[in-house]
């Protein structure tokens, strides 16, 4: 089942990832204190002051293209990747699997973004030159 149609049922259950809350879409990204952890591990140290776990914030940041280049790009790259991980642990936890813990999550998450980031400079070296160290940069 996807985002879209499960909450235009209105299902109301019990977020899997803290087991504190009933899961919405602000819930899951990133209310939640597992999802906040994940997101907050991957994006404060590009937003700094700017960093926010809401997701009508996130929205508008996203979107502003006064943003330097880098910061704009990774911190879209992770909040695609923080969704997509987030999403299928709360699918694989649905399904009985058993729960990641959030630091293994995160270092899944880390090492996806890595990888993309090199990928990207392997393609377009002019435009991503530099990318990788950006991320590394701004690591807590
Ligand atoms: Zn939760």
């Amino acid at each position: 089942m996807d985002l879209v149609s499960l909450w235009s049922q209105g299902v109301d259950t019990k977020c899997v990832l803290c087991k504190n809350s009933s899961e919405s879409r602000n819930h899951l990204f990133f209310e939640c204190s597992f999802s906040a952890q994940v997101w907050a591990h991957l994006v404060k140290g590009i937003l700094q002051n700017l960093f926010t776990a809401e997701w009508s914030d996130i929205e508008i940041l996203l979107v502003d293209r006064n943003r330097e280049r880098y910061q704009l790009f990774c911190v879209r790259y992770a909040f695609q990747a923080a969704v997509y991980a987030l999403w299928r642990e709360r699918n694989r936890r649905r399904h009985g699997e058993p729960p990641l813990p959030s630091q293994a999550l995160m270092k899944l998450v880390h090492k996806g973004i890595q990888n993309k980031l090199s990928l990207m400079k392997l393609q377009d070296g002019k435009r991503f030159d530099g990318i990788l160290q950006y991320w590394f940069a701004t690591r807590l």
